[in-house]
């Protein structure tokens, strides 16, 4: 069982940059949490507190039932994919999927069963392991990017817009796989978004933030039907 938790998050870059104000919630295991609201409401933010590439002004980020304030990002069980896709680009594609598990000295057999796992679940050519991510498609390279935080078999997942850099079609298709994905990964995933039809189509609940403050929490039905 996995469950995160934010108690009383508060970021402050200075006395007039508070980009995020005091937000308390809890996401358990087969949530699909998604933060919505427009550019600089404090999004990346939020998502960096979690994964600890920043620290909080106050209050704590629990993961299941430990607190990680002051945990390297490392050090926390938490998968991150980025808008960017952040690919090593002189690595191939296996080694940047594998780049997390060789750090934390996990053997090659369970290495290579984990990368045959993925690409099954991510229906990801096999031929495609020996590229460079420059030789990649958008596409392929945002499922390299869910394929390399699927592989560390995370406790929480942090998705920061990843159908942003692909194309409409594109997009509808992806956000169909991920929805299968990490409806079967039964984990607490934490979705960043300006998007309202993301938004509606994968969430389970639905966090409106707008100037770094939490404005409503409910289910996606409950949003958008009653505003
Ligand atoms: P979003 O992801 O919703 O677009 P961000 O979390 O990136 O919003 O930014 C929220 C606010 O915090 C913005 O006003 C932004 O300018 C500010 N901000 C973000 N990072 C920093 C930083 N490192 N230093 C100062 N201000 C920052
Ligand atoms: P965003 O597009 O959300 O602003 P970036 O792709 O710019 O995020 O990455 C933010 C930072 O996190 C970069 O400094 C990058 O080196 C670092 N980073 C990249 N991949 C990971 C990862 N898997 N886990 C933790 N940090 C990472």
């Amino acid at each position: 069982m996995a469950k995160l938790e934010l108690q009383n998050l508060r970021k402050e870059y200075n006395p007039k940059t508070v980009p995020i104000k005091d937000i308390s919630l809890d996401v358990e295991d087969g949530e699909f949490m998604t933060f919505i609201g427009p550019s600089g409401c404090g999004k990346s933010t939020l998502l960096r507190l979690i994964a600890g590439l920043e620290t909080p002004t106050k209050g704590r980020v629990v993961i299941s039932g430990q607190t990680v304030n002051g945990v390297p990002p490392g050090d926390r069980n938490i998968a991150m994919v980025f808008q960017s896709y952040a690919l090593y680009p002189h690595m191939t594609v296996e080694e940047n999927i594998s780049a997390s598990l060789r750090i934390r000295k996990t053997s090659s057999d369970e290495i290579r069963k984990r990368i045959d796992d993925v690409i099954i679940k991510l229906d990801l050519d096999r031929a495609l392991l020996e590229r460079k991510p420059g030789q990649l498609s958008g596409g392929q390279r945002q499922r390299v990017a869910v394929a390399r935080a699927l592989v560390r078999e995370p406790e929480v997942f942090l998705l920061d817009e990843p159908l942003s850099n692909l194309d409409a079609l594109l997009r509808e298709q992806v956000r169909a796989e991920l929805k299968q994905l990490f409806k079967s990964q039964n984990k607490p995933v934490v979705y960043v978004t300006h998007d309202q039809t993301e938004a509606m189509t994968l969430s389970t609940r639905i966090a409106l933030l707008y100037e770094g403050v939490l404005q409503q929490l409910d289910t996606p039905y409950q949003i958008y039907t009653y505003p």
